[in-house]
């Protein structure tokens, strides 16, 4: 096919380590052609988008997302996983890795085969394009399972998530490393090339060193539901130890993630967080919830009968008694939070929610930057970083 070229033109580009002023992005069939100074001369029939000096930026990649828009992945219903994909790209989500919670194996099928359907529908009028499932619960340490459904909660046995990998469709993969079968699970993870990561745990050092030998290379969004020195010495007594937090700051082969919505972490953790790890080490993600784009209520975090209650007060979700219950907000909140309340230049914050993110789970050869030759997911933002527009395979996703 030849479909007319688009020129964006009249925008700052937002590169992974520079911003580009007075540049334009030309793009066809879904990919990006090129990306430069301005074109003075546009050819006869392209669409010619006046980007009015906004930022070009790549489309957002979230690796840790539970819903959106009224729905739960987890309510394993096509219907559902369209809804909350729309939600996201909304937002300038591109690439969505939809995410597990607690639950029950019939329950985590269900979800996975419907996220197979809208998958390989490649419908860009679905919202964000499914880059796999990350298999989150429910696998998690009795001690850290947060705000998922305790009843949910297990170990990890090869006879249950030996046929959640067998779908194919799993592209990250946690698991607590204290866990009896931890190794086995990182191990039957690496074979299928997964991205591992150690979540809702309170693993000590020696078992986050015995998880990485196994594969693991990643820990789920950083101070929440992980292990310190001071509930790794509450678990396994004197001398005290170190914890996931220092795993992750002394090694350089993990990455992690903040949850930047302003409501879990203060400004200086978020800081720290950038300033110790860098943006090639720590990405940003949503774990959204569906409360995303809905009103101030009552909602059910995981399945839409078996998930626990939260309330959402406007900016994040609650379980009764006050804890945490996952954010309400998009990657774009993120983006905006990371660059007001830190130091961090834009086109690190901008990385932190695009490439670093396509790296960790290794599609950085199609999407995660402006690059000619990969897929045109790109993002029209205003000057206070609000989505104006969304092309996702070079198709208009939000007007
Ligand atoms: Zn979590
Ligand atoms: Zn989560």
């Amino acid at each position: 096919m030849n479909s007319p070229l688009t020129v964006i033109r009249n925008a700052t580009v937002i590169l992974p380590d520079r911003l580009l002023p007075a540049a334009g992005l030309v793009m066809r069939d879904g990919r990006i052609l090129e990306i430069g100074k301005d074109r003075t001369r546009v050819p006869r029939g392209a669409v010619v988008v006046e980007a009015r000096g906004g930022y070009l930026a790549p489309g957002f990649v979230d690796l840790h997302v539970h819903g959106g828009g009224g729905a739960d992945f987890m309510d394993g219903t096509v219907g559902a996983v369209r809804t909350a994909c729309r939600a996201h790209a909304r937002h300038g989500t591109t690439t969505i890795f939809p995410t597990t919670t607690t639950g029950s194996p019939a329950e985590i099928h269900a979800m996975i085969e419907a996220c197979r359907t809208v998958r390989d529908e490649a419908d860009p009028a679905n919202g964000a394009r499914i880059g796999g499932v990350h298999l989150y619960g429910p696998f998690f340490a009795a001690d850290k399972v947060g705000c998922h459904a305790v009843a949910g909660r297990r170990d990890p046995t090869a006879a249950e998530f030996g046929k959640y990998f067998a779908t194919g469709l799993v592209r990250i993969a946690t698991c607590a490393a204290e866990l009896p079968g931890a190794a086995a699970f990182y191990r039957a993870a690496q074979r299928r090339g997964c991205f591992i990561t150690c979540g809702h745990s309170n693993a000590s050092w020696t078992e986050m060193e015995r998880a990485f030998r196994a594969g693991m290379r990643h820990v789920d969004h950083f101070w929440c539901a992980m292990s310190s020195v001071a509930s790794v010495r509450a678990r396994l007594g004197t001398p005290m130890q170190g914890s996931m937090e220092q795993f992750v700051l002394a090694n350089r082969a993990m990455s992690t993630e903040v949850i930047a919505d302003g409501e879990h972490l203060a400004p200086e953790l978020l800081e720290f967080a950038w300033r110790m790890i860098g943006p090639e080490r720590l990405l940003l993600v949503t774990d959204s919830s569906r409360a995303l784009d809905l009103p101030p209520g009552r909602y059910k975090f995981g399945h839409h009968t078996t998930g626990t209650d939260f309330e959402h007060d406007g900016k994040v979700g609650r379980v009764p008694g006050g804890a945490l219950a996952s954010s309400a907000m998009g990657l774009d909140h993120m983006v905006r939070m990371m660059k007001s309340r830190t130091s961090a230049p834009l086109c690190e914050v901008i990385r932190m929610a695009s490439l670093t993110p396509a790296e960790r789970t290794g599609i950085a050869k199609d999407v995660g930057s402006l690059a000619p030759g990969k897929r045109a997911d790109v993002l029209l933002l205003s000057s206070a970083l609000r989505v104006k527009q969304v092309w996702l395979d070079g198709v208009v996703v939000r007007p």
